[in-house]
């Protein structure tokens, strides 16, 4: 079992520090988020400590995508919802404060204030060089 004594979701895995816990079983747990982007925003944790998505172990998030919907559709219907935005930080960089992988569950209203990201264009031919660049990274 991967832990880390000084990680503030490992010991609310652990019971030391209290949460609002939501859903539980033998490899996650949800509570909501104590700073929500709206109400009902919810995290779901793989019980064992890992700092982000690229190296938590595939057997670990095996599943993880299944209950994060299963939540999903219970925050929405608490909450009275019919939009969400899933996410996941990754490194700092992105806004990962919690150095413990966890999947944001926001449920969205109409006029609540928040975007997604602005998006841009690309020059002529940088598209295709990146997407090539992509494909031979993969592993
Ligand atoms: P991230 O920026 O993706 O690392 O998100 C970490 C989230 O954890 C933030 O949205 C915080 O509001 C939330 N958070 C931090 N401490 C707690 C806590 N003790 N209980 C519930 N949520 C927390
Ligand atoms: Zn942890």
């Amino acid at each position: 079992m991967s832990y880390d004594p000084n990680c503030i979701f490992c010991k609310i895995v652990a019971g030391q520090i209290p949460c609002a816990k939501v859903y539980e079983n033998h490899k996650y747990l949800a509570f909501l988020d104590i700073s929500p982007v709206n109400p009902g925003h919810t995290l779901v944790i793989p019980k064992e400590h890992y700092e982000n998505l690229l190296n938590t172990p595939d057997s670990v998030l095996d599943g993880m995508l299944n209950d994060a919907k299963k939540i999903a559709k219970a925050v929405l219907k608490a909450v009275g919802a019919d939009s969400f935005n899933l996410g996941i930080n990754v490194g700092k960089t992105s806004g990962q404060v919690v150095p413990h992988l966890h999947i944001h569950i926001m449920p969205r209203f109409a006029n609540d204030g928040h975007h997604l990201f602005r998006q841009g264009s690309y020059k002529e031919g940088e598209m295709e060089n990146i997407a090539n660049k992509i494909r031979n990274n993969i592993e």
